[in-house]
């Protein structure tokens, strides 16, 4: 569905990403892994439309999507949850998650005013939030959210765009045990319905998870497969798992 070909950005001197490809289908956790500075959030980057490749191709059910912007393959159903410096703290989290859906629908744009009252917005917003389990925060503002809370809050703002591909940075990042337990759950739920890939460090999620896992060392792809051949694969262990 979602596919990368030969993907190669350089920063300067620093090949970030060099010849990437892989593939993301629908019903499927795909896992991206590797150590720190393997290229990962550049090749989500790239995936999403917020960095342009140097070379190589990206394609949505196998049309090439390498000219849109980031917007734009937003309304083709390409999510990435949003970054915590995207909230407004005054607004809460349904205005929040409204806000994400109206930006989702051009033909919807209206004031902001109108948009909190507009049921059109608001149903599908309270229920994102409450997929994720926090439709009882409904109300509060995203300012006062715990940060496990403001995370799944931003997942909620990428799922209230019923996306069609979910791209997802290290969404486990600074999260306590019983938050991780609980947005692997959300994720788990999610895959029927889109095709997710997942840069996540923490590997016991990784092998909980993913369908497919494929790992980068230095901006290039040293194996890719089903978790169990991954994790017993000597290449792997030697670059990374066994750091
Ligand atoms: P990862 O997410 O796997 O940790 P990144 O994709 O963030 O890795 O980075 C890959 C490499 O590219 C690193 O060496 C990083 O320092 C470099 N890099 C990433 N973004 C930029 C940038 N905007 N400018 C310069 N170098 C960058
Ligand atoms: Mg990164």
């Amino acid at each position: 569905m979602l596919e990368a070909r030969d993907l190669r950005k350089s920063f300067g001197a620093i090949v970030a990403t060099d010849g990437l490809s892989l593939t993301v289908e629908h019903g499927r956790i795909h896992a991206l892994i590797g150590p720190n500075g393997a290229g990962k959030s550049t090749a989500l980057a790239q995936l999403g439309g917020s960095l342009t490749p140097d070379e190589g191709q990206v394609l949505l059910d196998g049309r090439p999507i390498g000219g849109l912007d980031e917007a734009s393959r937003a309304r083709l159903g390409i999510a990435r949850s949003f970054q915590i410096s995207a909230l407004f703290p005054e607004m809460t989290a349904r205005e929040s998650v409204a806000m994400a859906v109206m930006a989702a629908r051009p033909h919807h744009a209206r004031f902001w005013r109108p948009a909190a009252t507009d049921r059109g917005l608001t149903d599908p917003a309270q229920a994102a939030l409450d997929r994720l389990g926090i439709g009882h925060l409904a109300h509060t503002r995203a300012g006062q959210l715990a940060h496990g809370q403001r995370r799944l809050l931003e997942m909620a703002m990428a799922l209230a765009c019923r996306p069609r591909v979910l791209l997802l940075d290290e969404p486990m990042a600074g999260l306590g045990a019983t938050e991780t337990r609980s947005l692997t759950e959300v994720i788990r739920g999610l895959r029927p319905d889109m095709a997710i890939l997942l840069v996540e460090h923490d590997m016991d999620v990784v092998f909980e998870l993913a369908d497919v896992v494929t790992v980068l060392v230095d901006g290039r792809v040293i194996a890719s497969g089903p978790p169990a051949a991954i994790r017993d694969d000597p290449e792997v262990r030697r670059a990374y798992l066994s750091e």
